[in-house]
């Protein structure tokens, strides 16, 4: 039974109600579409990240009109990005106003997606939690023609749809079920634990970098800030140790003195959590009846925090080409537009650097945040003429 009754039918059944899911559920229902939104997880709960949006997600949300609830949720503003090479003079960069922000932002996710998911239900989308996909339905010539769900009481239910998306994650159900092929594969993957501390001032986005070893400072919710440190993926011992609240102040000093200094003197209100990493992919994007969107279709080290970004953008390409009826122009835009993110994160992710030659990456990366900067504010001009 699900808590109200869905429809035999749908436009578009999109599995997972986070940032990549939500987002497209909304947009195709504020197109007119018929949508069933699912997660088996719960409304505005917290889900692995560090939280920091790039420029490119805070244009999506400023254009969709939801920043200012990202704002009111207590997430804080960011209006410097620093960078901590070690040995270096540290390099403050002010947040230019431009393509309509002048501050970004990193909110937690249990305030992120609720936004998301709540402007979906305001769009009209059925938005169901505690509720799985298990299998898909398909036609006489396999494409997919629907999904089967199970509820929380464990009874499953066919659902016919147009389009079923797969916004279900790394572990994506829907890309297993399609056996969606990998196109492009990272080799590399770092791993990450992090924790957040109370009582540290907003001092904008401070990224520090060190040979064999990243940290940062994000200001989040809550008057806190996740405090993180990312190591190569050899650092099975001091990832472990880390985990605990003393562990990761010594892993800290250790790894990042520049950054153990600075938070110090602030609590970790949090134990900290780790992710051990996963190589990046490009997984194909869609094929007869089904998408994938969000970190289901790509994934990149989180060490360049662009999935959030990413996943926002993909959401409007794949929304407005389902309106368009050419899903193909989905997957030629967003295969286009990935591949440099994807090279780049994972040779960061990689730590087979010198600094001189990450600071040649962050070039690169730079340059390429701006050419995707460009094309969003592209493409939402190009929306706005449509609508
Ligand atoms: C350590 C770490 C730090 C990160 N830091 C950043 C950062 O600072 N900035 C940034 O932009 N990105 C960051 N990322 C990446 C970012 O978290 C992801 O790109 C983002 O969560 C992808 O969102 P998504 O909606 O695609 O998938 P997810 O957030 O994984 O959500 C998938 C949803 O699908 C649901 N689901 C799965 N299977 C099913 C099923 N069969 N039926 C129903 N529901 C299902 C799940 O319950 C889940 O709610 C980080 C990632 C990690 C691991």
């Amino acid at each position: 039974m699900f808590a109200t009754p869905i429809q035999n039918r749908y436009d578009a059944i999109v599995v997972g109600a986070r940032c990549a899911g939500a987002a497209t559920a909304m947009l195709l229902a504020r197109q007119g579409a018929k949508v069933l939104l699912i997660d088996r997880g719960a409304h505005g709960t917290d889900t692995m990240s560090t939280h920091a949006l790039m420029r490119a997600a805070v244009m999506q949300l400023s254009h969709w009109g939801l920043i200012g609830k990202v704002v009111a949720s207590g997430a804080q503003p960011v209006t410097t990005t620093s960078f901590l090479y070690e040995g270096e003079e540290p390099i403050d960069i002010a947040i230019k106003p431009g393509h309509g922000t002048s501050a970004l932002y990193a909110p937690r996710r249990y305030a992120l997606d609720a936004i998301l998911s709540d402007a979906a239900v305001e769009a009209g989308v059925d938005l169901h939690y505690g509720a799985q996909l298990v299998d898909l339905l398909r036609g006489p010539h396999g494409g997919v023609t629907g999904a089967v769900l199970r509820d929380r009481t464990g009874s499953t239910h066919e659902v016919a749809a147009g389009i079923v998306i797969g916004a279900d994650g790394r572990h994506s159900t829907v890309a297993k079920l399609t056996g969606a092929a990998t196109i492009k594969r990272a080799h590399h993957a770092s791993m990450c634990v992090y924790a957040y501390a109370d009582g540290l001032p907003n001092r904008g986005f401070r990224w520090f970098w060190a040979e064999g070893a990243a940290g940062g400072i994000i200001p989040t919710n809550e008057g806190h800030s996740c405090v993180f440190l990312s190591l190569p993926r050899t650092e099975t011992r001091t990832f472990r140790t880390a985990l605990s609240r003393e562990g990761f102040r010594d892993a800290l000093s250790t790894k990042m003195p520049g950054l153990a200094a600075e938070t110090a003197e602030a609590a970790m209100a949090t134990r900290p959590v780790g992710f051990p990493g996963e190589p990046g992919y490009l997984r194909r994007a869609c094929g007869d009846g089904w998408a994938l969107v969000g970190d289901a279709g790509y994934f990149k080290d989180p060490l360049t925090a662009h999935g959030i970004s990413d996943a926002l953008r993909d959401a409007q390409v794949l929304a407005d080409a389902i309106v368009m009826g050419c899903t193909d122009h989905y997957a030629a835009t967003r295969d286009a537009i990935s591949g440099d993110m994807l090279t780049i994160s994972d040779r960061i992710g990689s730590f087979e650097w010198t600094l001189d030659e990450l600071m040649a990456l962050h070039d690169k990366l730079n340059r390429t945040m701006k050419a995707n900067h460009a094309w969003i504010a592209e493409n939402l001009h190009a929306m706005a003429i449509a609508a």
